[in-house]
């Protein structure tokens, strides 16, 4: 059982009885409950729940208008997700690369990917650390472009006091049961404090309807369901708790793996709180490293082995390796060490005891 379920299994329970006892299934009380309390936890006017983060990075879209002739800047190095959304509401996806450093996208990677045609921009807050929002939104702002944030793997970072959600125009998050905040199932969330955004999502994702079986205009079905805002509501609570957790435990990795030179640490800028979402290493030794780990019985991963604009599903869009050399370079040097809340400084001390061996050949 995860950590946070073994810690929340009583309320939990509670929860699931007057759940099961009856009640409403989809949206309602229960739904608005925890949109307005994630809307205060983010210092933003709006939050309105979704089915899933894709649907509600589409939706930002749609009811910003993008769509067919569009163009949209995205990392290179990004989740598919982020692409699709672009592509699913009918507007191009323009790849800019990243900050080598912070591995999110800045104003260095953006300009040069501007045209005629970019309408909007979507920084995307990899593994836990904000991009660059003050220099984006300045820049955005000036012209005239929209700015959606992809906060899914951010939940509670921040830049100064400023939370993840709160920067761009209209943004989007994910609570995929992995994420900082997840559910027990599919949930998304957008932020927003333009109230005619916030309108037109909450008609959009049921239907385009407001009044039942009254439809004035387009929409789909992404609704967030009351079983899940529940346990959302229930989880949020405890999130700064668990992030400190997941600071402490990277720390420490920081900490014991910097005498060895040919492994890159995560990098946080000044007045940035990193969430580690994910806390990832680089080495060029990566898959051999990761093969030794796993014979320690030690799991990693790699977020992302393949960048987007490589994946077979997106070669109509026309790139070839060597058209982004950042983000080619990241996806071959990447590798995620374990980190979630339930893990020990002992095991985090393990970890680099093996990684130490490893390196001394
Ligand atoms: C998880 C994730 C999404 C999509 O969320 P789902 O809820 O799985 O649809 C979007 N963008 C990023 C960066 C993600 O990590």
């Amino acid at each position: 059982m995860l950590y946070e379920h073994r810690l929340l299994k009583e309320q939990a329970e509670i929860f699931f009885s007057r759940f099961w006892e009856g009640g409403k299934y989809v949206l309602g009380e229960e739904v608005e409950g925890f949109e307005k309390k994630w809307a205060a936890f983010c210092n933003t006017r709006f939050a309105v729940g979704t089915g899933s983060g894709l649907d509600a990075l589409y939706i930002a879209l749609k009811v910003a208008g993008i769509g067919a002739g569009d163009e949209v800047i995205v990392p290179s190095n990004t989740y598919i997700a982020t692409v699709l959304a672009v592509m699913n509401v009918g507007a191009t996806p323009v790849f800019a690369e990243p900050d080598p450093h912070t591995y999110n996208l800045n104003l260095a990677g953006i300009k040069p990917e501007y045209s005629a045609k970019t309408k909007a921009i979507i920084p995307v807050h990899l593994y836990g650390l904000c991009a660059d929002m003050d220099g984006i939104m300045h820049w955005a702002n000036e012209n005239n472009l929209l700015v959606i944030e992809d906060f899914a793997q951010a939940h509670g970072a921040r830049i100064g006091t400023r939370r993840a959600g709160s920067f761009g125009h209209i943004n989007a998050g994910s609570f995929y049961p992995t994420k900082n905040l997840g559910a027990v199932g599919e949930a998304g969330i957008i932020n927003t404090n333009h109230e005619e955004y916030a309108r037109q999502a909450i008609l959009y994702r049921n239907y385009g309807s407001q009044t039942k079986y009254v439809n004035r205009s387009i929409g789909i079905n992404s609704r967030l369901d009351a079983l899940q805002a529940g346990i959302l509501s229930l989880k949020l609570g405890h999130l700064e708790e668990w992030n400190q957790i997941r600071i402490l435990l990277a720390d420490t990795y920081t900490r014991l793996l910097a005498p060895h030179e040919s492994i890159i640490p995560p990098f946080t800028p000044d007045g940035f709180t990193h969430v580690y979402h994910r806390y990832i290493i680089r080495t060029d030794r990566r898959n051999e490293l990761a093969k030794y780990l796993h014979e320690k019985g030690v799991g990693t991963d790699v977020h992302y082995p393949i960048p987007p604009f490589l994946q077979e599903s997106l070669i109509g869009l026309g790139y070839a390796p060597g058209s982004f050399p950042i983000a080619e370079e990241l996806a071959g040097t990447m590798l995620s060490l374990p980190l979630y809340p339930g893990l020990t400084v002992p095991e985090v001390e393990y970890v680099c005891g093996c990684i130490n061996s490893f390196l001394r050949g």
